[in-house]
């Protein structure tokens, strides 16, 4: 999920807005009465190089990094999945036609060559400290039956090896990726029964610190600094999480906080939705002294697609993404860089990617760009990195089974006044 303070966005949508095709070009005219709001075009990749890409991703499907459906299903249906058909066109089917996060579906997934997917389970800010636990298994829960009810279609698994079988079948390879540290309510116990139903990967804050990692907006000023990087008990979930095998995201947090955590991860890491910030000078973006780590590390960093993120004022077409992708190959190398969408959390899409139907899109803009793709590169973009540091993480996890559980209580001075009022054992 992604919180954008443009202020226009909403009312642009609604605008009138007019397609043009010649010659290649596409482009979008935004117009609002008498003003041209902006114009967008880019060069639509040939047909000889979208059909290469297809064959590449029939052979290497996409794993992205992130989805919000399953926010959508809890706003629009309180995730009642009664008279819900995943494997419908939900461009038309209401209430998904009208909804500005509607990204996906079987059938564009499909058309996507998507063939695995870590399900954002996701609650805002708001229940931090409250009732966010609850909130974050009524989310696991229905990414669950979400699966479990599209089985001929998509399979829940929580190992690499799970992911390629499900991929080999012809399944869409489903996971949990928990957004954010909130989930955990500061609670080791927690974040182990998390992983118990499945989580493969933590974000470690959303758009608000915890009280043990900072959120990238200390970076920007709209939240405090407040451990300035992870705080002893910020370790102590990282060391945790390697030991149960669990993914670290570091997108969402504080350059201070992605840096501690390459200090103290025994696992590669992961950034499951994040841009290039030498590209698009945003604090959601990973700076290039993080990318140059990542070799180091192992692990991936899986570019997001929401346009304000890609571009500072919002109007990204498909080839502002490709400037992305190939900074981040340029800078932490073609081995730790993915694809993370944020399909179903962004309300602005860029032109030419406006769904999980066009990663072959994607890919065939690649192949037409100034850095040169081979097909197994576009391998390891698809899929072949995340995998391959999902499998370290795995041994990782594997050298440690003689490490007790970590048992470590944050403490009580770590916590703000407020923050307290709904722990009974803390009043
Ligand atoms: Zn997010």
């Amino acid at each position: 999920m992604t919180y954008s303070n443009v202020s226009l966005k909403h009312s642009l949508r609604s605008c009138p807005t007019k397609m043009l095709k010649f010659l290649g070009l596409v482009s979008v005219t935004l117009v609002l009465g008498d003003h041209v709001w902006a114009k967008r075009e880019f060069a639509m990749p040939s047909e000889a190089n979208i059909a290469k890409a297809k064959a590449i991703l029939d052979k290497t499907p996409i794993i992205d990094g992130h989805n919000d459906f399953i926010m959508g299903t809890r706003s629009l249906i309180q995730n009642d999945f009664t008279n819900f058909d995943f494997n419908s066109d939900l461009t038309q089917v209401e209430p998904w036609a009208s909804y500005v996060y509607n990204h996906v579906d079987l059938p564009r997934i499909r058309d996507g060559r998507l063939g695995g997917q870590f399900w954002s389970s996701y609650v805002s800010c708001r229940s931090a400290h409250k009732d966010a636990v609850q909130l974050f298994m009524e989310q696991n829960d229905a990414i669950k039956r979400l699966v479990a009810l599209n089985s001929d279609h998509m399979e829940f698994v929580t190992t690499a090896a799970g992911v390629e079988a499900a991929m080999a079948n012809g399944k869409v390879a489903s996971m949990i990726g928990v957004e954010s540290g909130h989930a955990i309510n500061s609670n080791l116990g927690i974040l182990r029964m998390l992983y118990e139903v499945g989580t493969r990967y933590m974000t470690l804050t959303h758009t608000c610190n915890t009280p043990w990692a900072d959120a990238a907006q200390a970076e920007s000023g709209s939240q405090p600094v407040r451990s300035d990087g992870l705080s002893p008990f910020g370790v102590e979930v990282i060391l945790e999480m390697n030991r149960l095998g669990m993914f670290v995201d570091v997108s969402h947090v504080s350059s201070a906080v992605m840096s501690d955590a390459l200090d103290v991860s025994r696992a590669p890491i992961i950034f499951s939705h994040s841009s290039a910030r030498a590209v698009n000078n945003v604090v959601r973006n990973v700076p290039d002294s993080i990318l140059e780590r990542m070799p180091d590390n192992g692990g991936v960093v899986m570019v997001n697609f929401y346009s304000c993120f890609i571009k500072d004022d919002c109007d990204a077409t498909l080839d502002d993404v490709v400037d992305h992708v190939n900074h981040v190959r340029n800078v932490a190398g073609v081995d730790h860089v993915g694809i993370g969408s944020d399909f179903c959390g962004i309300d602005e899409v860029p032109l030419g990617l406006e769904d999980v139907s066009k990663y072959p899109i994607l890919f065939a803009a690649l192949l037409e760009s100034d850095v040169e793709w081979t097909d197994e590169d576009l391998g390891k973009l698809a899929n072949g990195n995340l995998l391959r540091a999902m499998k370290e993480m795995e041994t990782v996890r594997d050298s440690l089974s003689g490490e007790a559980p970590h048992q470590g209580w944050i403490s009580s001075e770590d916590f703000e006044p407020d923050e307290t009022s709904c722990m009974s054992e803390m009043n």
